[in-house]
């Protein structure tokens, strides 16, 4: 979840968010946005946070979300991903949840990329990432 740039005030990392797909933007249904987000949003676009959290979240099961749309690499992205680039369009608007992502040094989604990119020789290799819970699988 990163415009592309690594600061040099960040602690050092072990992942390249310019030389991925956006797995954390696409695999995960769910990006939630706070009050605080919701305002910084609507800043970012000049529109109140009623009008923000209108045009840009909705409601999935008592949680309030970024919009979704159709995805070019994976089945869904977060609206605001750019599916050419794979970077974020409102980088410095975008909700808590992407600024703190992954939290480590290390981006699991990213060494797996890697990791099958060598593994095939070939650079083009996208590994098709999902997350399901196990629940889900029994209802299935
Ligand atoms: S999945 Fe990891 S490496 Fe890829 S954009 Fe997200 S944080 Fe960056
Ligand atoms: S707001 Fe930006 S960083 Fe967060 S999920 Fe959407 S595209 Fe990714």
């Amino acid at each position: 979840m990163s415009e592309k740039v690594i600061k040099e005030s960040q602690p050092r990392v072990h992942y390249d968010c310019t030389k991925c797909l956006a797995f954390c933007c696409s695999i995960y249904e769910r990006v939630a946005v706070t009050k605080r987000d919701i305002t910084r949003l609507g800043k970012h676009f000049g529109v109140s946070a009623a009008e923000a959290k209108r045009r840009y979240t909705t409601d999935r099961d008592g949680e309030r979300v970024l919009k979704r749309v159709k995805d070019v690499v994976f089945e869904e992205t977060c609206a605001f991903l750019d599916q050419k680039t794979r970077g974020c369009t409102i980088y410095h608007g975008r909700p808590e949840v992407c600024r703190s992502y992954p939290g480590r040094s290390r981006c699991a989604y990213y060494d797996v990329l890697r990791f099958e990119r060598t593994q095939q020789d070939d650079e083009n290799v996208v590994p098709q990432v999902k997350i399901i819970f196990r629940e889900d699988e029994a209802e299935a």
